[in-house]
């Protein structure tokens, strides 16, 4: 047995549509069937959570107050009733961006549970990470393997899993050349992993720096956004899978440019605009085209399963729960090239 948890915590809340978050002491929750309450290590801040910040989700008003964050690693400290299956008490745990889906549906039987159409996400309709505790749904909660650094191991739930769910889905192999667009945190790991599977990877992006990390990183081929950048890619031997991590619809002329003929074209980048794609291209190409969100269960597993057994260095700055709103201001600037994590520990 542990000691029970405190009755009250700190939490950062929002509490409407473009609010700064807010440092209050809350009462801590209580897991319920089938829930587990964990104390988190660390909680990687993403640019999700900006966006909800900063109130571009436009969230329905009985949301508020949330909980953002939903990259967070912690352990089991309490089991609710009934609840069979849970890991036990000092697992540590990650709380990624699925909370739960109802596992009953089609995608979720048949292990698809990223397009249950009834899912709840952590950080949006149930509280998220950015707090000393969170609940999670034991079904939902994976075991972090030991090789995973507990504090700078977070982005891997989102970022890192994103990348790793768009690669798999590509079926990326030996010998693919496989173009990024975007060496953000997200565009970054995909460089790694892509590498790792034994691809040639090209990255574009417009920026010079962001270019050089992925050079860093393994990639094979770094070239300039823009009206050329297609056909550069193209004359290097082309893109037989390419993910955009970029959110701008500009990119869609680029990767006509750049691929061969039979290529998969995965969409993860958040592109509300609609782009032009000729079905004749899609005809005489033999392409694929499809989208990849976050990553299931199995994909985290499998996932953490090859960081631990190799680490991926991505530049990760700590800072206190305290300073979260500047995380996010600094994200919004531009600032980070790598990742920001919160240390619970700060
Ligand atoms: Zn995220
Ligand atoms: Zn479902």
């Amino acid at each position: 047995m542990t000691a029970a948890p405190p009755a009250s915590m700190i939490a950062a809340l929002c509490d409407g549509p473009g609010a700064p978050l807010e440092l209050r002491e809350v009462e801590t929750p209580k897991p319920g069937r089938g829930e587990v309450l964990v104390k988190l290590e660390s909680c990687g801040v993403c640019h999700s959570d900006l966006h909800l910040r900063d109130g571009q989700e436009n969230l329905p008003e009985e949301y508020y107050p949330v909980i953002f964050g939903h990259e967070g690693i912690g352990r089991v400290v309490q089991i609710g009733p009934d609840t069979p299956g849970a890991p036990a008490i000092g697992t540590r745990v990650g709380l990624p961006w699925l909370y739960e889906t109802c596992l009953a549906c089609k995608p979720c039987r048949s292990g698809w549970e990223t397009y249950c159409e009834s899912q709840t996400a952590r950080g949006v309709q149930k509280n998220g990470a950015f707090a000393e505790y969170a609940l999670s749904p034991a079904a939902f909660t994976i075991p972090i393997p030991d090789g995973i650094d507990p504090v700078k191991g977070g982005p891997l739930l989102c970022a890192g899993l994103t990348a790793w769910s768009a690669l798999a889905r590509a079926e990326v192999k030996p010998g693919s050349n496989v173009l990024i667009i975007g060496a953000g945190g997200l565009g970054q790991y995909a460089v790694m992993i892509a590498r790792a599977r034994g691809a040639q990877v090209f990255v574009i992006d417009m920026d010079p720096a962001k270019l050089n990390t992925a050079k860093a990183l393994g990639a094979d081929h770094i070239i300039p956004a823009g009206p050329d950048a297609g056909a550069a890619v193209k004359a290097a031997g082309g893109a037989d899978v390419t993910v955009n991590f970029a959110p701008s619809p500009a990119v869609w002329s680029t990767i006509r440019d750049a691929v061969n003929p039979m290529s998969a074209v995965v969409a993860v980048a958040m592109v509300h605009e609609p782009v032009d794609l000729s079905m004749m291209w899609l005809i005489d190409g033999g392409h694929r085209v499809f989208g990849s969100s976050v990553g299931t269960r199995q994909d985290m597993i499998d996932f953490l399963d090859f960081a631990a057994k190799r680490p991926l260095p991505i530049d990760i700055q700590t800072l206190p729960l305290s300073q979260v709103n500047d995380a996010l201001d600094r994200l919004k600037r531009g600032e980070v090239t790598g990742r920001l994590c919160i240390d619970f520990s700060l």
